[in-house]
């Protein structure tokens, strides 16, 4: 268990599939984007996909969504 106030790296999951960044949240942060389907964690600035918006930020980090993918 990791305990509460502590933070957590994650790696970037910006559209640079070489991103070596990490991202810095504490858990329950993370499990709350991670919980809405399709959203996810970078770093301010790095590459998106065509399609992807900002919806939001966590600390100094940006909370993307990935569009939807239905075929
Ligand atoms: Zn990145």
């Amino acid at each position: 268990m990791i305990p509460e106030g502590e933070t957590v790296r994650f790696l970037c999951e910006c559209a640079d599939a070489e991103c070596l960044a990490s991202v810095e949240v504490k858990p329950h942060q993370w499990k709350a984007v991670a919980a809405q389907a399709d959203h996810f964690l970078i770093v301010p600035g790095h590459m998106r996909s065509e399609g992807e918006d900002v919806v939001g930020s966590l600390g100094r980090y940006e909370i993307v969504r990935k569009p939807d993918r239905r075929d």
